[in-house]
């Protein structure tokens, strides 16, 4: 399926999205952090479509994003009221590149006959939709009904069981409706988002078993900081592992005024971690210990991130592969040769009682010794010259050149 021009599921790249997190009905601010986030490598970006205000502001901040040359699809997330808002603003519904719909709010008196209107709207506008159950707002007539069933059974699971088996009914009970209404089947994607780790893995896991609709992942609530970062890492890494989920968020609460774009780049993180996609060069660098007392190598493995993280928004743009670099800082003789020769391009510093200098490494061969005060900069040229030569613009003299030399490298092709 496509989400905007998107595609999501099957044996489609993994998609990172995230959410905004300030007012909807707040066009200008609303579209300046989807535009961060999406510059952040967000591929999808959801917005809450809370009321009247946030519905109408959809539109203007499509336009908005659009006229800044942001494509990327927006998501509107909808809990009561998505029917209502969804109808009576037919520009909000159509500025939306796909609808998130939980089941447990929906309304408890008309729930079928609201989710159903969503579906109508979503079929009228030819959008996907997601059917995303959260534990924390959980159809309560479903799980009253199952945790009585239960109770009334001979043999009673405990109650994590049965909040587990109610949240996967509640999707693909959702998901049979929107098939019955008229939904294709592959115009669906399901979650079902709990914050703990083993329910979460738990939960999924039964869900890929019972289903093949394409899977949207994410611990939701994980909270701020490394305990978020790491529950959400560890939750998406076993799943991904098994081969379940095609789009991912980490939902982390950011601090006072920090940057919401963090979670895109943990998104990302895992994701290339994995192995399962390449986003931006990788730095590996050893942690350090008593062979390197001066804090120059924590400064130059930084200064060398910062500068691959200032200079990618170029380089994705006129460097296609780049992303796939590897660069290694390491602190001293003991392993820093060896490391430095896996990378692509490494540098080993000197330790303690090692002599000043520093050996670079490109392609696994050393090429260079750098001594001085001046090694950091002359690394970032070194560097920067084999960005160039490796990851030559399309269309350059330096492609045509690579590309002769690859030709001309292919068993036969002389005198061809
Ligand atoms: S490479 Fe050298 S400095 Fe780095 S952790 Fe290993 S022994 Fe310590």
């Amino acid at each position: 399926m496509r989400v905007g021009d998107v595609p999501v599921g099957s044996a489609h790249p993994i998609v990172v999205q995230s959410m905004t997190n300030t007012d909807t009905a707040d066009a200008d601010a609303t579209a300046i952090q989807v535009a961060q986030l999406a510059h952040a490598g967000s591929e999808l970006v959801r917005i809450t479509v809370n009321n009247d205000e946030a519905a109408q502001a959809v539109p203007v901040i499509r336009d908005k994003l659009d006229r800044l040359g942001v494509g990327v699809p927006l998501i509107g997330d909808f809990h009561y009221n998505g029917h209502l808002l969804l109808t009576r603003y037919p520009a909000a519904a159509e500025a939306l590149a796909k609808y998130r719909i939980n089941p447990g709010n929906v309304g408890a008196k008309h729930r079928d006959t609201n989710f159903v209107q969503i579906i109508k709207v979503a079929l009228h506008h030819d959008r996907p939709v997601r059917i995303g159950v959260n534990w924390g707002s959980l159809d309560q007539q479903l799980l009253t009904t199952m945790m009585d069933a239960n109770a009334a059974s001979p043999e009673p699971k405990d109650s994590r069981e049965v909040m587990i088996e109610a949240m996967i009914e509640s999707a693909l009970r959702s998901a049979r409706l929107a098939e019955e209404t008229g939904m294709a089947h592959d115009r669906i994607i399901l979650s079902a988002k709990v914050s703990g780790v083993q329910d979460l893995v738990e939960v999924y896991g039964r869900l890929a078993d019972r289903c093949d609709y394409p899977l949207h992942l994410g611990l939701t609530e994980a909270g701020m900081g490394t305990r978020g970062i790491i529950g959400s890492s560890a939750a998406l890494a076993i799943l991904l592992q098994r081969g379940i989920g095609d789009t991912i968020r980490v939902s982390l609460t950011p601090e006072p005024g920090g940057d919401r774009s963090q979670e895109v780049q943990v998104a990302q993180q895992v994701l290339q971690s994995l192995g399962l996609r390449s986003f931006a060069p990788q730095v590996s660098a050893c942690p350090g210990c008593g062979r390197t007392t001066s804090t120059f190598f924590q400064e130059m493995a930084r200064d060398v991130s910062d500068y691959l993280r200032e200079r990618m928004p170029a380089w994705r743009a006129e460097r296609p592969g780049v992303e796939e670099l590897k660069v290694a800082v390491m602190g001293c003789v003991v392993n820093g040769p060896g490391e430095s020769k896996h990378a692509d391009i490494g540098i080993s510093l000197p330790g303690t009682f090692e002599e000043p200098v520093a050996p670079v490494f490109v392609d696994g061969a050393k090429t260079t010794t750098l001594r001085g005060d001046d090694i950091v900069p002359r690394f970032l040229e070194i560097l920067e010259a084999y960005v160039a030569a490796r990851y030559p613009t399309p269309g350059s003299a330096a492609a045509a050149a690579a590309s002769d030399a690859a030709g001309l490298a292919q068993p036969g092709s002389v005198g061809q």
